[in-house]
């Protein structure tokens, strides 16, 4: 429309200063063609959103069809294309403007502009390094959402859930045409190597990963052993139970059961922003450091592997009744003579002490009694 209206003297006068990418003096050429008497759709006035950045104009027409759904759906109307060029606000740090939605995901309802974006052909699976942002950075915009998802889901018992489906059944054919089966699945590896899940994170091992970030220190034990439940009920539900989801949940359960430390996709944390990436020497450092409890998780996983098989028990049962014991029996086997498990275990700061040494949390939580363990956790609890 500019090009039409406006003369490429003046034209190439605003783009001068354009930083790469196109219309970022949108302002300027909504109100030349404006003062021509040209009938512009006003929900283009840059001037017209409350946006960040406060002074319009820097901003650009991208940024602000990625302000909504019928924004988008506009600017498509109007030929705009190019969904998938990383931003360059500077807060976003030069990600896709879907990769950064999944970053600053927090809420179901946002799920409706990330189908957007997905139903314009925005891609699920870029890199950060890819897009330029960061070199080493295997993180995708669909770990991004696991991970934001995964934590709003922690937040509370059962409203998200319930949100989340509420969600679903409103959008059914959207969400599986572009999304739903990348969520809480085995649908896409990336290139990591941790041995939380072999051949390289995906959807699901994310989801559990960041979910184990997510501890309220002030919650009761019973209380978080519910919610831990319920977050594996659920995530098996979604994948109809199905036999490798399991092995991929009892794997990813027992390197958190091992207190081993993650080398995967580490700009994705807890409550915390992307850009917080250790750094490459470290990785390599957890990954020498624990190079023989990796061997024995090896071992147990296979161990585990076997015996699920054999019993075909469902997975909650199995994990309360076979695999609780077999993490407590080799903790406290393992302490006879190495001790060394346990200060890794200890850095993590999420253990709690039981009986002779640490043992992870999520080997507590996942136990079968809770009529049992409860009191005494309670009263250890009470104690710190
Ligand atoms: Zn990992
Ligand atoms: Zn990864
Ligand atoms: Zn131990």
């Amino acid at each position: 429309m500019a090009q039409l209206f406006i003369h490429p003297m003046k034209l190439s006068e605003f783009r001068k200063d354009e930083c790469g990418l196109p219309d970022s003096r949108a302002l300027d050429i909504y109100e030349a063609l404006k003062a021509q008497g040209v009938d512009v759709d006003p929900t283009l006035n840059p001037g017209d959103h409350k946006i960040p950045p406060a002074d319009s104009t820097d901003l650009t027409v991208y940024g602000i069809l990625l302000q909504s759904s019928q924004l988008l759906e506009e600017g498509y109307r109007l030929g705009f294309t190019d969904i998938d060029r990383p931003t360059l606000w500077e807060f976003e740090g030069g990600m896709t403007p879907l990769c950064w939605r999944c970053d600053e995901f927090r809420q179901v309802s946002e799920i409706d502009f990330v189908l957007s974006l997905l139903s314009k052909g925005a891609n699920l699976f870029q890199s950060l390094s890819q897009m330029g942002t960061k070199p080493q950075s295997k993180t995708t915009a669909v770990h991004l959402l696991n991970a934001r998802l995964a934590e709003l889901l922690s937040q509370d018992d059962d409203y998200h859930y319930k949100e989340l489906s509420q969600f679903i059944e409103d959008n059914q054919s959207r969400f599986w045409q572009f999304l739903g089966n990348h969520l809480f699945s085995l649908s896409h590896r990336d290139s990591c190597s941790c041995a939380c899940s072999a051949g390289g994170c995906t959807p699901l091992s994310v989801s559990i990963r960041l979910r184990m970030d997510w501890w309220d220190p002030d919650e009761q034990f019973f209380h978080l052993s519910c919610k831990m439940k319920h977050f594996l009920e659920f995530l098996i539900d979604w994948n109809q139970s199905r036999p490798q989801v399991s092995r991929e949940i009892i794997r990813s359960l027992t390197f958190d059961g091992l207190g081993l430390r993650h080398s995967c996709c580490t700009e994705i944390k807890g409550g915390e922003p992307f850009w917080c990436t250790r750094d490459e020497s470290e990785l390599h450092d957890i990954m020498d450091e624990q190079k023989g409890l990796i061997e024995q998780l090896d071992q147990l996983v296979s161990e585990f592997e076997a015996q699920f098989d054999a019993l075909q028990l469902p997975l909650m049962e199995f994990l309360r009744d076979i695999w609780y014991h077999g993490m407590m029996k080799f903790h406290s086997e393992c302490d006879a003579f190495d001790e060394e498990h346990h200060i890794e275990a200890g850095r993590l700061g999420i253990s709690l002490e039981v009986d002779d040494g640490p043992i992870p949390l999520i080997v507590q939580l996942l136990g079968p009694g809770l009529q049992e363990l409860d009191t005494t956790d309670e009263e250890e609890e009470e104690e710190e």
